[in-house]
């Protein structure tokens, strides 16, 4: 069998484990269908999995990720895509309370942008989806402005700000927040302490949340 070995111990600790806890909501769910209330848009990045930051269970959190944690301005054009379709779908059929956009620390994608890196392949899916990026490295400043990992963490979160701008464009959307029926979120997790912090949209500034713990 050529299934990697590492999925199906890791499914045989989960049907053994976690799965025997919530089997029932598991079988509530099949029968019921998904309702979470918090959508989720978060980077690729194998270390920033939103479920497992906040230690979620099935059916809470609608899920998109991308590379960067990207949302592209509204524009129906009859192009394929993938994050629209699913905000669409969390926003008009599951209806969620609440949109996080999940930026992290050490995102290589945002690495890649400020250092202008050369093209995985000559199709480039990468260089244009980051050219989203560009109206927050505007905001940020010339790079030379800054210390190397200070520009990188100022680009990672106002690239957070960036995607809840653009959030916004989308109308079906933003009716429902001026209705106060959505409330967009930005949050930033810092991979190496674990700290988690969220925009407070006032000071335009990324507090930490304190632990109960
Ligand atoms: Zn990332």
């Amino acid at each position: 069998m050529t299934f990697p070995q590492r999925l199906i111990d890791g499914y045989n600790a989960f049907a053994d484990g976690r799965l025997q806890k919530e089997q029932d909501r598991y079988r509530k769910l099949s029968e019921q269908g998904q309702a979470p209330q918090i959508m989720v848009i978060g980077c690729c990045d194998s270390r920033v999995s939103p479920e497992v930051v906040f230690d979620a269970g099935p059916g809470e959190l609608f899920v998109v990720r991308n590379v960067a944690n990207l949302i592209p301005p509204y524009s129906p054009d009859g192009a394929y895509h993938g994050v629209s379709a699913a905000l669409e779908f969390g926003v008009a059929a599951l209806k969620v309370k609440h949109i996080v956009v999940l930026g992290h620390a050490q995102c290589g994608s945002v690495r890649a942008f400020a250092e202008d890196a050369e093209p995985l392949s000559p199709g480039d899916f990468i260089g244009k989806w980051m050219t989203l990026m560009a109206p927050a490295a505007e905001k940020v400043g010339p790079r030379g402005a800054f210390a190397p990992a200070d520009y990188l963490s100022r680009l990672e979160q106002a690239n957070i700000v960036n995607s809840l701008d653009n959030l916004v464009t989308f109308p079906q959307l933003r009716k429902r927040i001026e209705r106060g029926q959505v409330v967009l979120h930005g949050a930033f997790f810092g991979v190496a302490s674990g700290d988690l912090s969220v925009l407070d949209r006032a000071s335009g500034k990324f507090e930490p949340i304190k632990r109960a713990n």
